[in-house]
């Protein structure tokens, strides 16, 4: 007879019990303890995240998320088991999950908690939501939220080049009319009088036309803006979750160099977002039609105490000289389905905001595109909040 005590039987049966509920259970289910370190993996989270459970056995999970979570969730950690205040345990949240090959993808977490004896474990249930319909979803928000306000600023653009087209032939216009009027003066007609009053009439209703549209342009460059202050990190993490929809399919390696230094900018979230899922969305498709390197790196930079820059680098094809030229301006495309609009857009947006945005070749190939935005002060945030 075996010498084992019952108990260690019992936990040995709770162990392969574990195993294989593990093994087959359909969702992706990691198990960490208390300070962040793996314990155990489901095949179907290793199959998810590229890592087989010999990898990653004892490492910490925040090599399973991307830059700025990765670094901060030790911090997140140590503030539940200090405060018990919950922020994702047991709520559910849609997060980014990152690859062993650097890809992400958009992910349902939720985080059950669990004590035995002085430990105290915490088992994450994942779901991938690349695949998925998001119906009722943070992201399907976020995106109704991005593309009705696309939609917006596009026809704004439009109404804005428009204005500035017809513009030009209304003061020609009046300019014709003026000279048309002097040359009467020197006509001696009884028909001239009233012509000239025709004339001048024209001109002024041309005038008046050009005021419209001169009004038009400046609603148009006011827009509906709502400006605050906000943590640019997170504007990064939620744009990027909506951008990068795909890109997994794409095999594209997603790296996000943030500045520590860089969190709070003055910024309309949702127009800021279009921006940047913009110059996300144009990544990704340059790249989907590159072989070889597919990298995305996404990267903040405090350029100052007031102003801070993201860029967005891409290893696609470039820019043509003859598309650099005209980047910026509406209507200018390569796309069989393009607009065109979506750099002016970009380029309205941001210099609403006071910042610029400019585009560089990568010496490596791609391009990287930048802009700036105004840096939030202590101040600032009392006077705004306040
Ligand atoms: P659209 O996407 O509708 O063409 P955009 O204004 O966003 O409008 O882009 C204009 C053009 O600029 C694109 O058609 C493409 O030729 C070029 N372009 C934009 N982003 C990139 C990029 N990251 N790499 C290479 N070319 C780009």
């Amino acid at each position: 007879m075996s010498d084992t005590l019952p108990i260690e039987v019992a936990l040995q049966a709770a162990e392969a019990r574990l195993r294989s509920i593990l093994q087959t259970v359909p969702d992706a289910m990691i198990i960490i303890d208390e300070r962040g370190r793996i314990e155990s993996l489901s095949t179907t989270a290793e199959r998810l995240f590229g890592y087989s459970m010999g990898e990653v056995a004892g490492k910490n999970i925040k090599m399973f998320m991307p830059t700025p979570h990765r670094e901060q969730h030790d911090g997140y950690l140590k503030r539940y088991l200090q405060t018990g205040e919950r922020h994702i345990i047991g709520i559910g949240r849609i997060v980014t999950g990152q690859r062993k090959d650097g890809t992400t993808f958009p992910m349902h977490l939720t985080i059950g908690e669990l004590r035995s004896a002085d430990k105290h474990y915490f088992t994450g249930f994942i779901r991938d939501l690349t695949d998925q319909q998001l119906t009722e979803s943070r992201l399907k928000e976020l995106q109704s939220e991005v593309t009705h306000m696309s939609r917006f600023t596009a026809l704004g653009e439009m109404a804005s080049t428009l204005a500035h087209e017809i513009n030009q032939p209304l003061t020609a216009i009046n300019n014709y009319l003026r000279g048309c009027n002097r040359l009467l003066e020197r006509i001696d007609d009884p028909a001239a009088p009233m012509l000239r009053d025709a004339i001048g009439k024209a001109a002024d209703q041309a005038l008046r036309a050009g005021d419209i549209i001169r009004r038009l342009r400046e609603f148009v460059a006011r827009g509906d803006s709502e400006r605050r202050i906000e943590s640019l990190p997170k504007l990064i993490e939620d744009a990027s979750t909506l951008a990068l929809i795909g890109a997994k399919e794409n095999g594209i390696a997603v790296a996000f160099r943030l500045d520590p230094a860089v969190d709070l900018v003055i910024a309309d979230r949702i127009q800021i977002q279009q921006v940047l899922v913009n110059l996300i969305r144009n990544a990704v498709e340059v790249m989907a039609e590159v072989n070889g390197v597919r990298e995305l790196d996404i990267e903040t930079r405090a350029v100052s105490d007031e102003t801070v820059q993201v860029s967005v680098a891409d290893t696609g094809g470039g820019l043509s000289p003859e598309v650099a030229r005209h980047l910026f301006q509406p209507f200018v495309t390569t796309k069989q389905k393009g607009m065109g609009l979506g750099l002016s857009i970009c380029r309205t947006i941001v210099e609403a905001h006071g910042g610029k945005i400019w585009v560089d070749a990568r010496p490596q190939g791609g391009t990287i595109f930048r802009f700036t935005l105004r840096a939030a002060d202590h101040h600032e945030e009392e006077t705004l909040v306040g």
